[in-house]
């Protein structure tokens, strides 16, 4: 019978905060296995490499994993500046993966297919606690663990166009015609976007950095499709943001929005979507508009299903634990305001199970790494039996400027990641933009007439050819 305590700690996921926590355990001395998917650590930042945070680096940073990095010569980035994804993974999460004290331990090309306990499903009771935690990888092999740490995220399960949280009539069969959120646009995906008729989905911070790309391309008309009756939460709390990058980015797509470069289409909730001759047509029921191509950036929900032998207390709505749902329901809070938790909030009822990072949080937009950080930082501590430091749970997060007390959030927002934290424009065209939009400089755009269409307005056919 294989003993408990001689097994590993497993974390599922290299990510940011999968890799704070193989930091915190390696800081502890327990021994650890980090299994990820991908063929390199920060395999889903690496996706939208192409996008600058608009967190920076200071909040970026997990304090374990930099004191790691510098006790092997790593010289930190300026505190103050903003990466992109893609410099996060470069410039930190690489050189940490690599580091003596996790390389060993961290597997690539491991994707966990389903977690369970050794012997035992899920309606088995006796000896569960005692029971390893067997972890299946999609290539058959199982490995054992006595705790399991889930921080794979959810940037692999998008939300679906279709405003009921299924996929719109047609959805599947115009996949060809849909993206999943945050193409490059200016880089490696812009042949697919320049000269065409796209339309954004989505109310969060992916739908207003996608929508800003597609803005400097030559030749292509943006239409932005929100459920809201209003982009107030997209826009956010522009100036009196904490973090400038994030409120810039609201007010530079206010700015597009007013001045006509993007056609916005309030109250509009995608029930059928059909690729004819003409191109892509989307329909909410009332209204229509025919484009080349869609990107769906409708947020993300997080992949229960790997986990479904294990007994977890899921919120109906969030999908986090039940204790953390009214600390994170995004009609209570924006991501500034979101109180410190720890282990205690993220106990489910099979014990030594814990999902951390963006997963914990289920449907809610509202994460940042450095809650994620404080997460790994509490439940390591606890794994440990130190209890002193996991309940000692601090945090200190930048307002939104924004909150849900002075700008109604309603169901589009919730499930389009508004007030989440999805990235910044690159940082050249803030600096293009910069503080001149007060001004009526908008960074060499051509500006077309404000069209907001608020109400349904019929059909609104578009003529052009197919992305199929
Ligand atoms: C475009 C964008 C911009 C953002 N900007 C900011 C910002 O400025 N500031 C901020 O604080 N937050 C930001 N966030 C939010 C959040 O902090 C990031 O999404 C962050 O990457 C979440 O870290 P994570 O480790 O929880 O998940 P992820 O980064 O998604 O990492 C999960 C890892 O798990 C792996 N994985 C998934 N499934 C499995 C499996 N079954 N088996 C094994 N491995 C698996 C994945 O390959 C991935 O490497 C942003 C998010 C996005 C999408």
């Amino acid at each position: 019978m294989t003993q408990l305590g001689q097994l590993p700690v497993a974390v599922i996921g290299a990510g940011p905060v999968g890799l704070a926590a193989a930091a915190h355990l390696a800081d502890r001395g327990i021994p650890f296995v980090v299994l990820e998917a991908g063929e390199s650590p920060a395999a889903a930042v690496r996706q939208w490499g192409h996008v600058r945070l608009f967190s920076p680096w200071r909040y970026n940073i997990d304090a374990a994993a930099a004191r790691l990095l510098i006790d092997a010569g790593w010289v930190r980035p300026d505190d103050d500046k903003l990466p992109t994804g893609a410099q996060l993974a470069a410039e930190y999460l690489q050189p940490l993966a690599d580091l003596p004290a996790l390389k060993p331990h961290v597997r690539y090309d491991a994707r966990v297919v389903a977690v369970t306990r050794l012997g035992l499903d899920r309606l088995r009771s006796a000896g569960r606690a005692e029971a390893p935690y067997l972890i299946r990888l999609a290539n058959g092999e199982d490995v054992l663990a006595r705790t399991v740490i889930d921080a794979a995220g959810t940037w692999d399960t998008p939300n679906v166009l279709g405003a009921a949280g299924i996929a719109a009539h047609g959805e599947s069969e115009a996949q060809a015609c849909v993206e999943s959120a945050l193409p490059d646009v200016p880089g490696r995906d812009r042949d697919r976007f320049e000269g065409q008729r796209v339309l954004v989905v989505g109310a969060g911070h992916s739908a207003a950095n996608t929508l800003l790309y597609l803005t400097e391309l030559p030749g292509t008309t943006v239409t932005w499709a929100i459920r809201a009756a209003s982009p107030a939460r997209t826009y956010g709390g522009e100036s009196a943001d904490a973090l400038p990058a994030r409120g810039l980015l609201g007010s530079r797509l206010r700015e597009h929005v007013e001045s006509g470069t993007i056609t916005l289409l309030t109250g509009f909730s995608v029930q059928a979507v059909s690729a004819g001759p003409a191109g892509v047509e989307v329909s909410d029921g009332a209204r229509s508009v025919t484009v080349d191509r869609i990107v769906s950036a409708t947020g993300f929900r997080p992949d229960h299903g790997i986990v479904s032998e294990l007994r977890l207390d899921l919120d109906p709505v969030m999908g986090s634990t039940r204790a953390l749902a009214p600390l994170i329901d995004p009609n209570e809070h924006s991501c500034g305001t979101v109180p410190p938790h720890g282990v205690d909030e993220l106990t489910h009822p099979e014990p030594g199970y814990y999902a951390i990072g963006s997963k914990s949080y289920g449907r809610a937009p509202t994460f940042l790494m450095a809650t994620g950080y404080e997460q790994a930082r509490s439940v390591v501590a606890a794994i440990d039996g130190d209890w002193a430091a996991a309940r000692d749970v601090q945090l200190d997060l930048p307002e939104t400027g924004v909150c849900s007390s002075n700008v109604p959030l309603d169901a589009d927002s919730i499930t389009a990641e508004a007030g989440g934290c999805c990235g910044a424009p690159a940082e050249a065209e803030l600096v293009a933009a910069g503080r001149g939009l007060a001004t009526g400089v908008s960074g060499g755009l051509v500006r077309a007439p404000l069209t907001v269409i608020t109400a349904p307005a019929g059909q609104q056919e578009q003529t052009g050819g197919c992305c199929s």
